[in-house]
């Protein structure tokens, strides 16, 4: 098992597992349920995790992952219903699922 990708924001990384799941890798998450928990945890031990099952996969995870993150060379952009910023990746707002204001 190996960790492939990590994030603060957690919509982040339910994104890139979505992605690689469907390449047909196996991914689990580790974290899911800490972000928002206690407060003695360190933010960073927070952070939802993407962990790949099957060590064998973990070059095709990091090079789909590469992928996604060069296909995503839109600019960030702001939601104008609800402020959140969001990846230039996505075509909804991960908060309120307005449409991008392109
Ligand atoms: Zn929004």
């Amino acid at each position: 098992m190996k960790l492939i990708y990590t994030h603060e924001n957690s919509f982040l990384v339910s994104n890139i597992k979505n992605i690689v799941e469907n390449k047909g890798l196996s991914v689990f998450l580790k974290n899911e349920f800490a972000a928002g928990g206690s407060g003695d945890l360190a933010p960073l031990e927070t952070w939802v995790e993407l962990w790949i099952a099957n060590d064998s996969d973990y070059d095709q995870a990091m090079s789909i992952i590469e992928n996604f993150q060069k296909s995503g060379d839109k600019a960030d952009w702001l939601c104008q219903s609800c402020g959140e910023e969001n990846s230039g990746s996505f075509e909804f707002c991960w908060n309120c699922q307005n449409t991008c204001p392109e």
